[in-house]
């Protein structure tokens, strides 16, 4: 009988206030809350850190909080709170739960907690490396080949029952040869010999070109098939060679592209009784791209990751800078930092940026001298990165614009996922020869701003806030 009661009188309460809203009246009760606050707090920062919080609700509300406290006089409902990450002391501090939605009640105080973690920023702008097959990160992976000074690849060619070769091997040699040696001597400055052992003879594999599981091709099909073009390869000297390249016949097959082969120790290929854990196969569309097929397959077998996305709009993250991106585009030239991870350019050409505010003039990359990067760190593995480019070199296959490049890289993710992207985003332009900022420009990305200050016939000036 007690709750019976109690209902009753909440049932009389609540006509009350319907009276004293109907006309108005300031009497006692007019007191009923109508309204309810937020008390946000926070944890992990060290003094002097503002937090950047926003707060969205009901009818548009809107209201920003660089600091702890408590939003009075807020309509009931659902409010969200959003977290930014900061940066403060040379630590990031990333906040949890980054976004959360709480409800406020008439008359009551809701709360709300954001823990932060903090985090160093690299000082040296070497931002460190998260996979042990492909990345952009520091050190290289140390499975992946020799980057400098003399590097021997190996060639064995293989034609097959059903796609027997007409051409000489010779003549598909001369697709690879001198287009893929040049590349990599002119962009690594001379510091890359690369230098081809053809075996110029066609052996015949033991089975048809749709017997090798090209279409859904394992890790295991791919070394069962390079080991038998290996074996095939009697009398070829491999006690020199740094990596292996298989070539098809590449008129005909099953074999309609040519990846590269990257093994941990133990799961590598022989020859010569040397194991080797990198190597690269050929298909069909070596025809179309020409040499610097091998230029792109031996990028990943130095350790460069796909810049290209595995899944969505292709192009969309790097358009056709670098062939890493895409073997034919417009600027074919490796990006500053995958050469600065292969040794082709020197620490002391990669300004890392100090706090606050600076500039440095970076000679374009297609140039072997002066400071090629300036490197401005977001996080413990991202950075903002800025080069100069220049239709020159390898970066005249189009319409480059040039101007400075500016590019954001996290080696937290994973090749072909969109460990480099151009800035600023934009997946609709999947070309991007028109990105680079012109004099006078400026773009901020991650709490970073860069702009470009003036160009001469030497070099690009750019002044760098973080
Ligand atoms: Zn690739």
């Amino acid at each position: 009988m007690i709750r019976a009661a109690r209902v009753a009188r909440q049932v009389l309460w609540l006509a009350a206030i319907g009276a004293a809203a109907s006309c108005g009246d300031k009497s006692p009760t007019s007191s009923v809350p109508t309204t309810g606050s937020l008390a946000i707090a926070t944890t992990g920062l060290p003094a002097g850190a503002s937090p950047s919080i926003t707060v969205t609700g009901p009818g548009g509300f809107n209201r920003s909080l660089t600091a702890d406290g408590t939003l009075a006089s807020l309509s009931p409902g659902n409010y969200t709170i959003a977290a930014a990450a900061m940066v403060f002391g040379g630590s990031i501090y990333s906040p949890a739960p980054a976004s959360q939605s709480v409800a406020v009640t008439a008359g009551l105080t809701a709360t709300a907690s954001i823990a932060y973690t903090g985090q160093p920023i690299p000082a040296t702008c070497r931002l460190p490396a998260r996979f042990s097959d492909l990345g952009l990160g520091f050190p290289r992976v140390v499975n992946r080949q020799k980057v400098i000074g003399d590097v021997r690849a190996a060639l064995v060619f293989v034609d097959f029952s059903d796609a027997v070769a007409t051409r000489a091997p010779q003549s598909v040699f001369a697709i690879l040869s001198p287009t893929a040696e040049n590349y990599f001597r002119a962009v690594s400055f001379g510091r890359m010999n690369l230098i081809f052992e053809p075996s110029l003879v066609w052996r015949r594999m033991s089975r048809p070109t749709n017997a090798y599981g090209w279409n859904a091709l394992t890790f295991a099909l791919h070394r069962t098939y390079i080991q038998e073009a290996l074996d095939l390869a009697v009398g070829v000297d491999f006690t020199q060679s740094d990596v292996v390249i298989i070539i098809s016949n590449p008129d005909a097959g099953a074999l309609n592209n040519g990846p590269a082969f990257l093994a941990s120790p133990g799961f590598g290929v022989t020859a010569g009784g040397r194991t080797f854990l990198n190597a690269a196969t050929s298909g069909r569309d070596l025809i179309n791209w020409g040499g610097y097929w091998l230029n792109h397959e031996m990028g990943h077998t130095m350790g460069l990751p796909d810049l290209y996305a595995y899944s969505g709009s292709g192009h969309r993250f790097v358009g056709g800078f670098s062939l890493m991106g895409l073997i034919s585009g417009h600027s074919r030239e490796f990006f500053g930092w995958e050469r600065w991870l292969l040794g082709w350019i020197d620490d002391a050409q990669v300004t890392c940026a100090a706090q606050g505010t600076s500039e440095t003039v970076l000679s374009p990359v297609e140039r072997a001298a002066g400071t090629k990067l300036v490197v401005m760190p977001t996080g413990p593995t991202s950075a903002v990165v800025a080069e100069s480019r220049r239709a020159e070199g390898y970066d005249t296959n189009g319409q480059l614009t040039p101007g400075v490049l500016v590019y954001f890289i996290d080696t937290s993710i994973a090749s072909g996922a969109g460990v480099l992207k151009v800035l600023l985003i934009n997946d609709a332009d999947t070309n991007k020869s028109t990105a680079p900022l012109q004099p006078g420009g400026s773009l901020t990305y991650a709490g970073v701003t860069v702009t470009f200050v003036s160009q001469d016939a030497t070099g690009d000036r750019v002044r760098v806030v973080r």
